[in-house]
């Protein structure tokens, strides 16, 4: 049997006001931040979780959001430094279908897609103020069309999805934790590679420890009562597993980290 192991890949930065980071906390001015996927080489499948963000969308649709994002740090050129390529993804596995975690779905269009089904559900069809967070949906010709109320393109491409809810262990030793409140379907993910302690990423339920530290979220949420149970929960799973928590956008500590072409393992 394969060890499975871990690498963490580089999509870039964008930067926000500290008052979007820690909600009536602060304190207020630009924190840049980072943007990355995790990518799981494991016996059954090469799983990424979460693929950033689309430069040309950010640009465009949302400036404010400052994105950088270097050759290196698109996917394919992340993939590249590990000798990989795109069509060796066997499934994508989605926190949730915001810009800046699903822009790079569109890189593999032969996945299997593992979205919770209220996520698919809310970006069909999202309430005004969620509606900028689901702008890129690039990825699924028909889920756009439904977002936008309009049929379909004839052929239009949709990707294979499994659709998920509660608790999933996707292969062994790799766990989707249900953690929603940010997000209508939010995901967390916990790996255990073959030699270290389990690695709980717990994407946008936590940008940095100090929202862990203070139980204070980030401004953006859909239910900030079941999002603030997801940051308990995160912290709880971390204590039962023994594992080591990755926040999703926390700048001193991704710099701490390994980086692809680096594996955990
Ligand atoms: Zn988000």
């Amino acid at each position: 049997m394969r060890p499975t192991r871990v690498a963490l890949l580089d999509g870039g930065s964008m930067a926000i006001d500290g008052y979007k980071v820690y909600w009536n906390r602060g304190p207020g001015g630009d924190i840049r931040f980072p943007v990355y996927s995790v990518l799981v080489d494991h016996e059954d499948g090469l799983f990424i979780y979460d693929t950033g963000f689309d430069l040309e969308h950010m640009t465009k649709f949302v400036p404010q959001d400052q994105a950088i994002q270097a050759p290196d740090q698109t996917l394919p050129g992340q993939l590249a430094k590990l000798g990989l390529k795109p069509e060796d993804v066997t499934h994508v596995l989605s926190s949730h279908l915001h810009i800046d975690h699903a822009g790079g779905h569109k890189h593999f269009p032969g996945a299997t897609v593992v979205v919770h089904e209220d996520e698919y559900a809310q970006a069909s069809n999202p309430p005004l103020f969620e509606k900028l967070s689901y702008s890129d949906l690039n990825y699924d010709a028909v889920l756009t069309a439904k977002r936008d109320k309009v049929e379909p393109p004839a052929g239009a491409f949709e990707p294979k999805y499994r659709f998920i809810r509660g608790d999933v262990e996707i292969a062994k030793d790799v766990w989707l934790w249900e953690t929603p409140g940010h997000a209508a379907g939010h995901y967390s993910l916990m790996v255990k590679p073959a030699g270290r302690r389990p690695m709980l990423f717990c994407g946008d339920v936590a940008m940095t420890p100090r929202n862990l530290e203070l139980l204070c979220l980030g401004s953006f949420h859909l239910d900030p009562t079941r999002a603030i149970a997801s940051l308990q929960r995160v912290i709880k799973l971390a204590e039962e597993h023994d594992a080591e928590i990755f926040c999703s956008h926390s700048m001193p500590d991704f710099v701490t980290w390994k980086k692809a072409p680096e594996w955990y393992e």
